[in-house]
């Protein structure tokens, strides 16, 4: 990268890390260096990066609970949304905040304002930016059900799109391309706020079903119309299978886990080979719903 640049984005509070081990930013703790990681701390340094930078030369990280990077790295710039990126502010029954805000902490401050609606997400890891773009969700329920707007970059230019301007589906948005910078939640204000109860149950429920002690990903594949994809992968008897120090884990055959130092080979050699089974046994084709980054 441009040393001018750099200096620059150093100007405005940016922190750059050359050869970054990318299995210190993602739960699979997985991923060899990034020629470059840069901590993107406002929209001025957001948009003076993308004007200077090539479309393919970065990739934007959020909480990293749903990739899995090479064991060789990335070769370019890995950028993550920091500082004022990840700011949150209630008006009235709307949350505003930066892509970068963690869900968590926006579902905190959702509950703490007597806000209802997001607490069905609760448990799922990561970043705003991260949850709106693959459209997270627990059972039925998507995240895009209570987004009023988001705030895009395409090139160096911020838009805001309106949720009718964006397309979601499962585990899906049309807003690939783009860098998420704000979302816009419309939440519903309630006097009996039970969201606590709701958010220790769901806690409760995932602590049971899923190996939540091993570094992981989450789901690994999409859940196949009218299947589950996990229930599948304990049908066919691959639960507990490895390969290296990856595992198909004992507790939920959607997860794959990283035991003792897995690479990203061993957790690839273990997709191929579910893929291969379910496809036998059932004609199904699985599709991955971690993001898988060479
Ligand atoms: C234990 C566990 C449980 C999970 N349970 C669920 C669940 O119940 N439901 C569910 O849907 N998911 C679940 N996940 C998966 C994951 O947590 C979600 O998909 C989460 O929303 C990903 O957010 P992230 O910030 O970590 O994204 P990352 O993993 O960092 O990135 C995922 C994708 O989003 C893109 N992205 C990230 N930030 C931005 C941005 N600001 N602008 C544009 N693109 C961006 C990345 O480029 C990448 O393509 C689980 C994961 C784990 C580890």
């Amino acid at each position: 990268m441009d040393k001018n640049i750099l200096f620059k984005l150093t100007s405005l509070g940016c922190n750059i890390f050359r050869e970054e081990l990318l299995s210190k930013h993602c739960s699979f703790r997985i991923g060899g260096p990034a020629d470059y990681f840069i901590e993107i701390s406002n929209e001025e340094a957001l948009s003076l990066f993308l004007k200077t930078i090539n479309s393919d030369s970065f990739y934007v990280l959020g909480g990293g609970t749903n990739v899995l990077f090479s064991d060789d790295g990335y070769r370019g710039v890995v950028i993550s949304l920091t500082g004022k990126l990840k700011e949150i502010v209630i008006n009235r029954e709307e949350i505003f905040c930066g892509g970068g805000a963690l869900l968590s902490n926006v579902l905190n401050m959702a509950i703490k304002n007597n806000l209802i609606g997001l607490e069905i997400f609760s448990g799922i890891p990561g970043s705003v930016g991260g949850a709106v773009y693959g459209n997270a969700g627990s059972g039925d329920v998507w995240i895009s059900s209570v987004i009023k707007k988001v705030g895009v970059y395409i090139g160096f230019k911020k838009k805001w799109l309106a949720k009718k301007q964006i397309y979601f589906s499962y585990r899906e948005s049309s807003l690939e391309n783009s860098i998420i910078s704000d979302v816009c939640f419309s939440l519903k204000k309630t006097a009996e706020n039970d969201s606590v109860a709701t958010v220790f149950e769901n806690v409760q429920r995932r602590i049971k079903t899923q190996p939540l002690s091993f570094p992981n990903a989450g789901s690994i594949f999409k859940n196949p119309k009218g299947f589950s994809a996990g229930k599948l992968i304990e049908e066919t008897g691959l639960k507990g299978i490895r390969v290296g120090g990856a595992q198909i884990s004992k507790v939920h055959g959607n997860f794959i886990v990283n035991t003792e130092e897995a690479s990203a080979k061993d957790v690839l050699a273990l997709i191929s080979l579910i893929e291969e089974k379910i496809y036998k046994r059932f004609s199904i084709k699985l599709e991955t719903e971690i993001k898988i980054i060479k």
